[in-house]
């Protein structure tokens, strides 16, 4: 996909708008509020589901140059700029730190290009994750990130957009295979509770946008297959690593967790 030819269409619901408008964003439409409505009304833990996904990768961020050299990332689906994107977290620690964030909706392309690219260290690629080549050679991607060194790949809440027959797991082998030992993949994830809300929740997305899949740990697991999940595994966002530095938006870790929360997962794996 190139940049020419990307329009806005004000009159369908994006994946990325809604997203904004469950996190209490200004970046969408009438047809993406609409929707969302149904998601609040119908589905009353999406806004407590896109909270603890965002904090999840805040903290993943933070984890990653806190506690290791990795100061490059890829964010794969970045959606609309909000509260604490991935530059501004990973730059407040390190401020060497270079973002490349994908995403294939025009709006992040035109509002990301305004917000995101705030430095020489960050840059906004249109393009869709299911073509990871398109990725790698984008010039900005090529002109960013060293792949002789550690990467961060981030897949934030984008995997459950690609259904099963287009092999989520192949864009992950794909990704492992163009960075060395010593990079990360951090993954977030609607989790399947074999339940109705589980089935409701799969059944709006799939009608709305005809994607949105459900996946159980084991799921999830297989698709970071040949890389070493690290502690605590794949376990519901709000338990994954609640005590860190950039523990902001989260629970203590402690109290129980609603049926809704427990609809996503989060994990972060190391190339050995
Ligand atoms: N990563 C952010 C986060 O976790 O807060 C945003 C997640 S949002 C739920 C999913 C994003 O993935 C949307 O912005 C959507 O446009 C994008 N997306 C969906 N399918 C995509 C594809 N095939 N290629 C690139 N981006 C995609």
């Amino acid at each position: 996909m190139t940049d020419e030819g990307l329009s806005i269409d004000p009159t369908k619901p994006s994946i990325a708008r809604v997203y904004d408008y469950l996190l209490g964003g200004k970046d969408n439409y009438a047809v993406d509020r609409e929707i969302g409505d149904v998601f609040k009304r119908d589905l009353p833990g999406s806004v407590a589901i896109a909270f603890a996904n965002r904090a999840a990768l805040i903290r993943a961020v933070g984890e990653i140059v806190t506690t290791t050299d990795v100061r490059q990332f890829i964010d794969l689906g970045s959606g609309l700029p909000t509260a604490d994107n991935v530059h501004q977290v990973a730059q407040r620690h390190a401020p060497e730190s270079r973002v490349v964030y994908v995403d294939i909706d025009p709006q992040v392309l035109v509002h990301g290009r305004a917000l995101l690219e705030e430095n020489d260290r960050t840059r906004v690629v249109a393009a869709d994750v299911r073509k990871p080549d398109d990725v790698r050679g984008h010039p900005d991607t090529v002109e960013l990130i060293d792949f002789d060194r550690p990467v961060a790949v981030m897949f934030s809440a984008i995997l459950h957009h690609v259904n099963d027959e287009e092999d989520p797991a192949a864009i992950v082998r794909y990704w492992r295979g163009q960075v060395p030992s010593g990079s990360y993949f951090f993954v977030s994830h609607f989790r399947s509770g074999n339940n109705p809300e589980t089935v409701e929740a799969e059944g709006i997305l799939q009608q709305t946008f005809g994607r949105g899949r459900w996946r159980t740990d084991a799921e999830i697991e297989s698709l970071l297959d040949g890389l070493e999940i690290l502690d605590p595994g794949i376990v519901p966002a709000s338990l994954w690593r609640p005590d860190t530095v950039d523990n902001r938006w989260n629970n203590d870790g402690e109290r129980e967790l609603t049926v809704w929360e427990r609809l996503i997962a989060a994990g972060l794996a190391r190339k050995a």
